[in-house]
């Protein structure tokens, strides 16, 4: 029997047609708006088979394929942004009178989708427990459609079980959805736990130098027809050069990912020896409380992790966050760079109460020396203890 590939080896050979290039190893950059026919029957009858730019291209079809092989999907949709990625399923699979259930650990501008939009188009929302697991089922509503999952949390790193909450849905009939930014297929393929929808912000680790952005939105079933439907009614899709560039992304995020996961790990274990930090939160270390369910589900971990800092004077810590070199501050990651922002999410959580009374601090790991991380970080720490003083 024939070994079956590697996804390590699919990502450079998915989405490529040397023929159809013409030798080239990467496959053309079909940019345009206007298909060209060259009869009336042709017209409408399609004639190389592409019929409009937003509805498609040879460029958008290298990386759909991928990607449903990748993810195990019926259909991938392709869309501007992650965040446009989930706002066009969520309009896809709901619609007035329906209720939706979605992790409190849920990315904010999630949340803000659902508490302004989907409100105002009489979609109501109820925000679970990440950990809630099977108990689910108790707050499944007769009206509940959709469930709603990010695991784990991108800020706060509680790791959903997956496999209960879908058995949960399915019983009664739900749509799953989950949005897989942190693991990338290649930690973790919900599809094949059973659920719809698997959705990404390519933003992040797909692209991998924070130089362009696309939402990737892959799923199963009538999910997936619904999605695709929505996509073309709304006109969503993503620009040629971004979809190319994220392709080519793909090519090496084997490699990326694992320096950023070993990365990750090593300074996540770095700052549990650190005496001004409480806790670090990152599911692949075994202190975290989720560690077991994140051996058991996800393949590897990312590049993203967070800390809480020990009570200590807030201006002093921005002062510390201020003067460092190599963590620049900016609201995303999955880039090449290091990258560190406080939190807190007493300001948007309603379903659960966050324990900790420390400044949260969310890293992203890049592809810098670690010595030099290191350094940077001791010089920060060194700053809030003399500004303590
Ligand atoms: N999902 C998660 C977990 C994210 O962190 C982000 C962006 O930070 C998004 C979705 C939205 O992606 P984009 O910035 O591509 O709209």
């Amino acid at each position: 029997m024939k070994k079956p590939i590697n996804k390590n080896t699919k990502l450079v050979h998915l989405g490529r047609d040397t023929k159809a290039s013409k030798g080239f190893v990467n496959p053309p950059l079909y940019k345009g708006s206007t298909v060209l026919f060259p009869t009336v029957r042709s017209l409408y009858e399609g004639g190389y088979g592409y019929n409009y730019g937003r509805k498609g291209s040879p460029t958008y079809e290298a990386l759909e394929q991928a990607l449903n092989e990748l993810e195990g999907a019926d259909e991938t949709v392709l869309t501007p942004s992650g965040l446009c990625a989930i706002t066009t399923t969520l309009l896809a699979l709901l619609k007035t009178g329906d209720h939706l259930l979605v992790t409190d650990a849920v990315y904010q501008p999630t949340r803000s989708f659902c508490d302004t939009t989907l409100k105002d188009l009489g979609v109501e929302t109820t925000y679970y427990d990440p950990r809630i697991g099977a108990n689910i089922k108790d707050i499944i509503q007769s009206t509940t459609k959709v469930v709603f999952m990010e695991s784990p949390g991108s800020q706060t790193f509680e790791v959903q079980d997956i496999p209960a909450i879908q058995a949960a849905a399915s019983d009664r009939g739900l749509t799953t959805v989950i949005d897989n930014t942190y693991a990338t297929p290649l930690n973790l393929t919900p599809l094949d736990m059973g659920v719809d929808v698997s959705l990404h912000s390519g933003t992040k680790y797909f692209i991998g130098h924070a130089d362009a952005m696309i939402g990737t939105i892959s799923a199963k079933g009538p999910a997936a027809k619904a999605i695709r439907k929505t996509a073309h009614s709304l006109g969503i899709c993503a620009g040629p050069d971004d979809v190319q560039l994220a392709l080519r992304g793909l090519r090496t995020l084997a490699i990326r990912l694992k320096h950023h996961e070993q990365a990750a790990i090593e300074l996540a274990q770095w700052f549990e020896t650190r005496p001004e930090v409480e806790t670090v939160l990152h599911p692949a270390l075994p202190s975290h409380p989720d560690h077991a369910l994140f051996q058991r589900d996800f393949k590897g971990a990312a590049g993203l992790f967070s800390i809480i800092l020990k009570p200590a004077d807030q201006a002093a810590i921005e002062r510390m966050l201020d003067g460092l070199s190599l963590f620049s501050m900016g609201w995303s990651w999955g880039g090449y760079e290091s990258l560190v922002i406080p939190f807190d999410p007493r300001s948007y959580r309603t379903a659960t109460k966050w324990p900790h009374k420390g400044q949260a601090l969310r890293f992203h790991i890049g592809h810098e020396d670690m010595d030099d991380l290191k350094a940077d970080l001791t010089a920060g720490f060194e700053r809030l203890a003399n500004d303590q003083s």
